[in-house]
């Protein structure tokens, strides 16, 4: 992948859940009991699944971006 800010390739890597499976959660002023049944929350990893997130990093910049087509749940 090609970093956008800077345009140098980005290295490819993941973040392992461990134990527990990762969501996005749209930052907003709620409960817990809110944010569980949010549908735009998206789940990122799962325990049944490889439980890794695939993620490039791209050096120069600082950034890491993750490509919601490359999510395995
Ligand atoms: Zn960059």
């Amino acid at each position: 992948m090609i970093c956008p800010y800077c345009e140098n390739g980005m290295q490819r890597g993941w973040v392992d859940q461990e134990r527990f499976a990762l969501k996005w959660i749209p930052e907003e002023d709620r409960s817990f009991m809110e944010q569980l049944l949010d549908k735009n929350v998206i789940k990122l990893t799962s325990l049944s699944q490889s439980g890794r997130l695939i993620m490039y990093h791209c050096s120069e910049c600082k950034k890491f971006i993750v490509d919601e087509n490359e999510i395995e749940v």
